[in-house]
């Protein structure tokens, strides 16, 4: 059974006190809540206070990234073992921010993620998504089988045990067009199909394949009531207690 799992992706929004308020009230209203698994990824310099905020709760605490050494001489940068030491269990790698733009980050680099992240205890939500332009020139398939290759083929079961997949088609994210519940299905279907080909039917069938923009409690039930949608990675929403709350109380029984 794969329970549905819900995650807010804060980036870089709020102040450390906004933080707090935002997490007191995820605590008072869904704290308990067993049925689905929640997790919040704040900005890294407000994690020891939404750290103590959650404490007692069942919700999670994760990263919106990391780097791929353990410690050294990386100016600016945060190790997957200081996470851990902060209080997380999950960490975001490969979101489409940091794919594109400035940053630039190439599925070899996102692999060595995963590899750090794991090491150190971490479970990670790794993404995956196609820009408009490739969507529209019919290449989704083989985008998201390059980036599933770059990152995970050959990944020992132990390792795949720790990570939960998210589609996040980057034409949705952030911009209020969420992908239509077939659309999302379709594409998370052949992901659970490249997971069976390469790690088998117990692991794919195992594996939780989030989807990930624009999702709001309008529409949340439409696309995670579909059979290979697991749960929700959520940006601007996951800012809004009401939005949040309601996206997870949208959220089906285990598939
Ligand atoms: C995201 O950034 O992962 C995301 C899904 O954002 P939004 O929900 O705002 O589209």
């Amino acid at each position: 059974m794969r329970k549905p799992l819900v995650a807010g992706n804060w980036k870089m929004n709020l102040s450390g006190a906004q933080a707090e308020q935002l997490a007191q009230a995820l605590v008072a209203r869904v704290g308990q809540v067993d049925r689905v698994q929640i997790v919040v990824c704040p900005p890294f310099p407000y994690l020891l206070r939404v750290r103590a905020v959650l404490a007692g709760s069942k919700i999670a605490l994760g990263a919106q990234n990391c780097h791929h050494e353990a410690k050294g001489a990386f100016t600016g940068e945060v190790s997957p073992t200081m996470l851990v030491d902060c209080g997380c269990q999950w960490v975001i790698v490969g979101h489409s921010e940091r794919r594109g733009g400035k940053v630039q980050e190439k599925d070899d680099l996102i692999r060595k993620k995963i590899n750090a992240a794991h090491a150190a205890g971490l479970h990670v939500i790794l993404c995956v998504g196609e820009t408009l332009f490739e969507r529209q020139n019919n290449e989704t398939p083989s985008v998201i089988e390059n980036q599933l290759v770059g990152c995970l083929e050959g990944m020992p079961a132990d390792k795949m045990a720790s990570v939960v997949l998210a589609y996040e088609p980057v034409w949705a994210i952030g911009t209020g067009h969420n992908a239509t519940p077939q659309q999302a299905q379709e594409v998370q279907q052949f992901i659970r199909n490249w997971l069976d080909d390469q790690f088998g039917a117990g692991l794919a069938a195992a594996t939780r394949v989030l989807y990930g923009g624009s999702v709001k409690p309008d529409n949340a039930g439409s696309l995670l009531t579909q059979p290979d949608v697991d749960g929700a990675l959520v940006g601007g929403a996951s800012l809004v207690a009401d939005d949040f709350v309601g996206i997870i109380n949208a959220a089906p029984a285990g598939k």
